[in-house]
């Protein structure tokens, strides 16, 4: 139903057969909307008849006729795909109200400053959405938006809800003038014509740019289109005994039990969203921690900010039957909009709630808890990558803030960065490779490039529920809303509060859970994890297959990985143990050696730091596996490039600056990627090897003597011959039973390969017959697959991505049907060779969520990756399994 209705059009189609209170309405399908855009914007034939045949439906339910004069029938056009697009396409309100039918209203309704105020909405709304006035760039007022606040300065008022009914009647005249100015065309005074007019605009709304931008970032495929719901109005704004709101079953930003929300006495559902009045809590209790975040007096909260159980306690009963009802149906937090009609409540609508990562985690585990859904739909119902703003850092207590304002907790995490004013700005700063916070009055959809690349947005208006809060929350990114205190002046690029200023590129923190905004940067630590987020993902691990390791290359990050679940090591880049700075020179003194003897003597003096390290390491990860890998850069990596560098080196190790530029000169490659690397590095000069695997096997003897077990597995890197694997393994082997010899011991120790050439792949069934495991280096195997480097394609991979030749940059998601069928090949033809060979992934990739799904598909033993994505990828494992269980049970059933 969701495919052909939409979300919006099939939750509504779902509360009418529930029994609630939904306004009358219907939908046309997603289907029309393809027929539209397949021919040239025309609707199916029989379209028109039905749309006639549904309005008669309404007309008859409500007892009221669209376009009548006397008593109008009024409607919204509203859009609707598949998934929720917040904001992204456009609605028309109140159509049905003409010059004369506005009459009608006035009369029906008593209330001329309603009628005139809905007709005032329609005109703006129409001029907008269909007939395209807009502001001609960014940083221009809304033009309806200037002639309402010109009225308001005629009259000396400062609140919309100041002007009264002549004052809107003017304005209804000034909006038309206006349209035909700009437009050369009128709001038309045929009701139909004003239908088929707003439901063009509608369905065109799916190919906006900001549409278009959220379908990509979303995944959204082009091809689903709209639906477009056709609905009676219900008025929230008739006067006091009216209202309208957004409720949530659960909270969004913390995810606990209990309705959370927010309405506004006497408004239209948009003045909701665009946060122009201060909203009211739903619930007494959220009512009083509202006042408390707000420092706000409790008396003064009752007086002025009554919530909607104290001021409409039946409605607000009624509420909590329907939330209720509505959760066990969906079984699902749901996001809800009523609006209070005289005392009367309407659903307008129901979807699943957007949520913070936190939020999520804790609705599932209760929802599971609560026999709503079982521990496996409860694994499904979080983002694997939303976790990682679960671990995202806090600010850390203990450090000085200047607390510039503050303002509304609207989605977690802290960080900090340069203050730019538009969305360009923070393209253009986060561009430079900078950190950026987007701050404006208020977000809208058009500024959807903008929160993509910040760390974080801050807006001085609008509520829990603004466009702000509700976009960052689903793109896991720290939002203050609301925060009044901010004067924002574009044109001067400053934003003031409470007398202080901060001017545009200057920095600032926000401190998403407390709602605080802080001048300059200040330093994050790392949070706690809480217990139902360990239980979530003890399920997970209950349910996965894969392994999940990390790569870690020193005993804190080892540490780190640990906490967060890891099961070993499944890499250790050991070269950047060298970069030291105590040890660069004795690795630069090695790669100066003139021969074999002089190295030797360079890596003596580093096998003692080396074995450390391990020691470490290997400490950390007791009785788990640790993957090492030797040496894999080029070795001019490690010298220095400067003049000033070259001579202070050149005295420190005794040879002359020139000899030293001429070693370098020597190093020198055109394709060092494809150069004197890896595995290449340990054939040419095999003390470095030797040195290395004496340092680790020295390493699990010193541990083994304390009874501790380490597991070490030596890895070669970029193998790309069964000859090469065996000649260096050999030599580990041998080094191996010498260091065995000397200290009387044995360790277990195994020697495997990395894949990351196509024709190791190919080849795997020779190399797989003598290695002990393989890991995929797919951030190699991918450049090497695509011809792509991996350090320049960046300039260019966009222009692939933006004309659809590459849905995903490959770096980030694992080509599944080219780089995942060399590894296909690599996997059938290693194992056939060595049924014991263990595989695994220590790509980049082993991190993403859909390269770990794509990784369980291919049958590897586990996956590697950073400490901070563990908890991802274990989460993206688990539902790997239980897709493909689901898979298996459906292809079963047929
Ligand atoms: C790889 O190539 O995927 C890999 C893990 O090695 P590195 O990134 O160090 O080249
Ligand atoms: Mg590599």
């Amino acid at each position: 139903m969701r495919d052909l209705l939409g979300g919006k059009g099939a939750n509504l189609a779902e509360m009418a057969s529930l029994r609630l209170p939904v306004p009358p309405g219907f939908t046309i399908s997603t289907r029309v909307c393809t027929h539209f855009y397949q021919h040239d914007h025309k609707y199916p034939k029989g379209l028109e008849a039905g749309v006639e045949k549904s309005l008669a439906r309404v007309e008859k339910a409500l007892g009221r006729k669209f376009g009548d004069a006397s008593n109008p029938l009024l409607v919204s056009v509203r859009s609707g795909a598949r998934v929720s697009m917040p904001g992204m396409m456009d609605t028309v309100l109140n159509l049905g109200l003409t010059d004369e039918s506005v009459k009608g209203l006035e009369a029906a309704s008593r209330n001329p400053r309603f009628a005139w105020d809905s007709y005032r909405r329609f005109c703006q709304m129409y001029g907008d959405v269909v007939l395209k006035l807009k502001p001609e760039n960014k940083n221009d007022p809304d033009p309806f938006e200037e002639l309402i606040d010109r009225k308001k300065t005629a009259r000396g008022v400062t609140q919309d809800t100041d002007l009264g009914a002549d004052d809107l009647r003017e304005l209804v005249g000034e909006f038309r003038d206006l349209i035909r100015r700009r437009t050369r065309r009128d709001v038309p005074q045929e009701p139909r014509e004003q239908l088929w007019e707003a439901m063009g605009a509608v369905f065109g709304s799916w190919d906006n740019d900001r549409a278009i931008t959220y379908r990509r970032i979303n995944n959204i495929p082009d091809e689903w289109g709209t639906a477009v719901t056709v609905q009676s109005m219900v008025f929230g704004n008739l006067g006091a005994d009216c209202a309208t709101g957004v409720a949530f079953t659960r909270d969004p930003a913390t995810g606990e039990k209990g309705i959370y929300g927010e309405f506004l006495p006497n408004a239209q559902g948009e003045d909701v969203v665009a946060g122009i009045r201060t909203p009211r809590q739903i619930s007494l209790a959220a009512g009083r921690k509202w006042a408390i975040r707000s420092s706000i007096a409790e008396d003064e909260r009752r007086a002025k900010y009554p919530t909607l159980e104290e001021s409409f306690p039946e409605v607000y009963k009624q509420l909590l039957q329907i939330s209720a009802r509505l959760e066990r149906h969906f079984r699902d937090c749901q996001d809800m909009e009523f609006t209070i009609e005289r005392r009367r409540l309407f659903m307008l609508q129901t979807r699943n709630g957007k949520r913070t990562a936190e939020a999520a985690v804790r609705i599932a585990v209760d929802m599971a808890n609560e026999r709503l859904i079982d521990r496996p739909t409860a694994l499904t119902r979080v983002e694997p990558g939303q976790l990682e703003q679960f671990l995202h850092p806090r600010l850390d207590p203990t450090s000085k803030k200047e607390v510039l304002a503050r303002g509304l907790p609207a989605s977690p995490g802290a960080v900090f960065g340069e203050v730019a004013f538009s969305a360009d700005e923070a393209v253009a700063v986060s561009g430079a490779g900078r950190p950026v916070i987007l701050v404006r009055v208020e977000t809208s959809p058009e500024d959807i490039h903008g929160m993509q690349v910040a760390e974080g947005i801050l807006t001085a208006r609008g509520g829990m529920t603004s466009h702000a809060a509700v976009v960052a929350r689903g793109m896991g990114k720290c939002c203050v809303a609301g925060c009044s205190a901010l004067e924002i002046d574009y044109g001067a690029g400053t934003l003031s509060a409470n007398g202080a200023v901060v001017r545009r590129g200057e920095y600032i923190t926000l401190d998403g859970s407390s709602g605080e905004v802080i001048r300059g940067r200040v330093p994050t630590v790392q949070p706690a994890m809480p217990a139902y987020f360990r239980k979530f993902l003890s399920w997970a691990d209950h349910e996965r297959r894969l392994g999940v390791r990390a790569n870690a290359d020193t005993p804190n990050d080892a540490r780190v990985a640990r906490e967060f679940g890891a099961e070993g090591i499944g890499l250790c880049r050991t070269e950047h143990m060298f970069f030291q700075s105590e040890r660069i020179d004795a690795v630069r003194e090695m790669i100066m050696a003139e021969n074999a003897r002089q190295r030797a003597r360079a890596l003596a003096k580093i096998l003692p730091m080396q074995r450390e390290d391990f020691v470490g390491i290997l400490e950390v990860m007791a009785g788990l596996p640790v993957t090492i890998r030797l040496l894999d850069p080029p070795l001019h990596e490690f010298l220095p490039k400067e003049d000033g560098e070259i001579r202070d080196l050149a005295a420190k190790i005794g040879v002359s600056p020139d000899h030293l530029k001429q070693v370098r000169d020597s190093l020198f490659e055109f394709n060092p990627m494809l150069g004197h690397r890896g595995s290449r590095l340990g054939i040419s000069y095999p003390e470095i090897y030797k040195a290395q695997a004496r340092a680790i096997l020295e390493a699990a003897c010193e541990l083994r003597a304390r009874r501790v077990r380490a597991l070490p597995e030596i890895m070669l890197p970029l193998i790309g011959d069964r000859r090469e694997f065996e000649i260096l393994a050999a030599e580990i082997h041998q080094v191996a039973g010498e260091v065995f010899a000397e200290r009387g011991m044995k360790v277990p120790f195994t020697v495997g390969t990395m894949i990351e050439l196509p024709r190791a792949c190919i080849l795997a069934n020779e190399i797989g017959a003598v290695a002990e495991f393989f890991s995929f280096g797919t951030n190699d195997l991918t450049q090497m697959t695509y011809g792509l480097s991996r350090d320049d394609s960046a300039k260019f991979l966009g222009d692939y991505l933006r004309r659809e030749i590459y849905k995903k940059d490959p770096f980030q998601e694992l080509d599944a049907s080219g780089v995942g069928d060399l590894m296909r090949i690599a996997i059938e033809r290693g194992r056939k060779a060595n049924r014991t060979l263990k595989i695994g992934i220590c790509g980049e990739h082993g991190g993403d969520p859909q390269s770990v799904k794509t990784c369980h598909r291919l049958g590897l033993d586990y996956v590697s990756c950073s400490p901070y994505r563990i908890p991802v990828a274990r989460l993206a494992a688990a539902q790997a399994a239980i897709e493909s269980r689901k898979a298996k049970r459906e292809f079963k059933d047929v």
